[in-house]
């Protein structure tokens, strides 16, 4: 018998939930939360569309952990700790295969950061995935983009560029990518432990979705200042290094998107904190330049001024 939307719910989409906040999930109109006394919700929302954020016939485990691991992040760029999502799913046919291998992978990561899927949608149309994450933070301690001061350091989590390469390589636009960058494009980290470590030292922060030089420019205009940041401090892989040289792209890794890092700046007297606390980190933690008091963002290449073109991927534009 064909499977209805009820039964496709029950069988891959309710799982019990863990969070004791939560009193009602999937099954009701709506879930029922309770917020700690003290504390904020911190709510994003981020959709994936098949041909604009993913390739048609993308393995769909991956697809199910990439889909919660983007709205993770805003949550981790927010200093929020993730708690719970909502997962409205547009799907052009009601394939089992697919939909048990999205749903395995979707539940790994929320099982892995303890987050209770507690409600949806589901319809049927060109494959769309929108997934609603709730995190909490206590009140006045999220990271704004707003915050960055002049003479702020300014730091990245992680490797940025490999997911770009990645993308080149799925595309056939080079021949290939070592497994570690397809990864990086496939199944990204949220950086949720940087996220909630950067609470009380970062002045502002954000998630790397569009490529860091177009994401700091938000935290740029937000805090009304400007930046210089310098080419040779940016953590970028030997292989996505031979990319930049061989294409004549030295801006390559900063424009490239998907890499789901974060970018934060910090006032100078917390430098050392940083140092300690980003050791924990199974990724790198890299300063990679200062706030100013100029009001644009430049990048150095050996002490000169070097244009990068493309400021990020719009949608509209
Ligand atoms: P309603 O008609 O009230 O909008 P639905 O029939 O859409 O409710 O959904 C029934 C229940 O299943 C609701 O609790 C809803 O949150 C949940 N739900 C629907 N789709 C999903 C999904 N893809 N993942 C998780 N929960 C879902
Ligand atoms: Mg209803």
């Amino acid at each position: 018998m064909a499977l209805s939307e009820f039964s496709l719910i029950d069988r891959y989409f309710s799982r019990s939930v863990k969070q004791t906040g939560c009193q009602l999930g999937v099954g009701d109109d709506c879930a029922l939360l309770t917020v700690e006394q003290g504390m904020q919700l911190a709510v994003s929302m981020d959709t994936l569309v098949e041909n604009v954020h993913f390739l048609a016939g993308v393995d769909p485990r991956a697809l199910g952990y990439k889909s919660l691991a983007v709205s993770l992040s805003d949550l981790a760029a927010m200093g929020a700790e993730p708690r719970y999502v909502t997962l409205a799913l547009t799907l052009p046919e009601l394939e089992e295969n697919w939909l048990r291998s999205f749903s395995d992978g979707f539940f790994q990561i929320a099982e892995h950061y303890h987050v209770d899927l507690i409600g949806g949608d589901t319809t049927r149309g060109p494959l769309s995935i929108t997934v609603q994450a709730h995190g909490v933070v206590p009140r006045g301690q999220a990271l704004l983009r707003c915050g960055a001061q002049v003479g702020d350091l300014i730091y990245v989590t992680g490797m940025i560029g490999d997911a770009g390469l990645a993308l080149k390589s799925q595309l056939g636009e080079i021949q290939s990518c070592a497994q570690i960058q397809l990864d990086r494009l496939n199944t990204p980290e949220p950086r949720v432990q940087a996220g909630l470590a950067l609470r009380k030292l970062a002045s502002a922060c954000i998630d790397i979705s569009d490529g860091l030089l177009a994401d700091l420019s938000h935290i740029l205009k937000a805090s009304q200042v400007g930046a210089v940041i310098e080419l040779a401090k940016l953590p970028v892989a030997e292989s996505v290094l031979g990319y930049q040289r061989q294409t004549r792209q030295p801006g390559f890794a900063l424009t490239a998107g998907d890499d789901y890092e974060l970018c934060f700046t910090i006032p100078a007297s917390h430098v050392t904190d940083i140092e300690a606390v980003s050791q924990a980190w199974p990724y790198p933690c890299t300063w990679i330049g200062r706030i100013d008091d100029s009001s644009e963002l430049s990048v150095l290449n050996d002490g000169e001024q070097i244009e990068i073109a493309s400021n990020g991927y719009q949608h509209f534009s």
